[in-house]
């Protein structure tokens, strides 16, 4: 979704946006906050734990780490070159890398996304969920009891106590939870999921691997820490019970809302009109007599080509019989002057 502000164009999926279409990228902001509170009211905070840039930025960022230690600056640096290019043509962008002929702003805002992109994901981390995030606080008026977050089964799992892997628990009145303590210790914000949902989970499911592979070791059934929802655990719903409480009011709601917009959004690209047209009289003359009595009006026709295209147009002007129209550039390349004529 690159912008190009230098010729004040928006490409979007293909659609080309100018700023004058800025309704569509209303439409197309919207879109993404809707389906955020439907897809959290239906299964928590898939946004965080799997898409957002902070995640994927911290397991680009560890992923470096991991291969090769210490490069996390370069990351940084090639992020902020490609987020540069977002709004300005990359292709140039890359030449003039290489001639070492960035401009000033240029090199300003690489290095700018550099330092914020190291500074997010290659040293704050989950310090920016924990403490900086806004959707985090509000996420719990999009969650009910029959929304799929990460939880620990406190039911099998406690008692918890450590044993050895021989040791039958239910001799030693322990539930199935060895208090290992691997599920905090790769926690990215560091909470303990064992005491409930909390504001700080960003739903990475972290836990549920590490706790997984600790009862496969134990040869125990998987499943302690897992996906549920708070009155499948209570209820002991069943995968099919739970899934049709998918169809909630609120749920249906969100879907509603958000097949409106995204239908009024389509119907309005599908009928856009390909070019605008803004006609402005000329305030300098107003009608004035020229050669072959005639009486001169002159306005200003400012026609902007909505897409990518060549496209020609023709000007007429209706109103009175044999209306001709004259067409002159006017000082600016875009811009013509166009005079009616009719005889006086
Ligand atoms: S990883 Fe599993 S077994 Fe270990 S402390 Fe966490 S919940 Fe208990
Ligand atoms: S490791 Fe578990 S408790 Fe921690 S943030 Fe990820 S899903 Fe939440």
């Amino acid at each position: 979704m690159p912008f190009d502000l230098g010729k004040r164009r928006f490409y979007v999926f293909g659609l080309v946006l100018y700023p004058q279409s800025f309704i569509y990228m209303t439409a197309l902001l919207l879109i993404p906050a809707h389906s955020l509170f439907l897809f959290t009211t239906v299964a928590g905070r898939l946004w965080c734990g799997y898409a957002r840039p902070q995640t994927v930025y911290t397991e680009l960022f560890r992923w470096v780490e991991r291969r090769i230690e210490g490069d996390r600056i370069a990351t940084g640096l090639w992020t902020g070159f490609t987020f540069v290019g977002s709004f300005t043509p990359i292709h140039s962008l890359a030449a003039e890398v290489g001639r070492l002929a960035l401009g000033p702003w240029e090199t300003f805002w690489v290095l700018f996304y550099r330092f914020a992109t190291y500074g997010n994901a290659g040293f704050m981390r989950e310090q920016v969920c924990k403490y900086m995030c806004p959707y985090a606080r509000f996420q719990s008026a999009m969650l009910d009891k029959d929304t799929l977050i990460i939880t620990y089964d406190q039911a099998c799992g406690e008692p918890r106590g450590s044993r050895s892997k021989k040791a039958d628990p239910k001799a030693l009145n322990l539930g199935a939870c060895i208090d290992c303590n691997l599920c905090v210790q790769v926690c990215p914000t560091g909470i303990d999921i064992r005491k409930g949902l909390q504001y700080e989970c960003i739903g990475c499911a972290a836990c549920i691997d590490v706790c997984d592979d600790v009862m496969k070791k134990m040869n125990y059934a998987p499943g302690l820490v897992r996906y549920d929802t708070q009155n499948g655990l209570a209820q002991g719903l069943t995968a099919s019970q739970r899934l049709r409480r998918v169809f909630r009011p609120r749920v249906i709601v969100y879907s509603v809302i958000l097949l409106l917009i995204c239908s009024a959004l389509g119907v309005r690209i599908a009928l856009r009109s390909p070019f605008k047209v803004d006609v402005v009289r000329d305030r300098a003359a107003l009608a004035r007599l020229v050669e072959d009595c005639y009486v001169e009006n002159v306005y200003r026709l400012q026609v902007m080509n909505a897409t990518e295209r060549l496209q020609h147009y023709r000007v007429t002007a209706d109103g009175l019989p044999g209306l001709p129209t004259q067409a002159r550039p006017s000082a600016f390349s875009r811009r013509y002057s166009v005079r009616s004529l009719r005889p006086s």
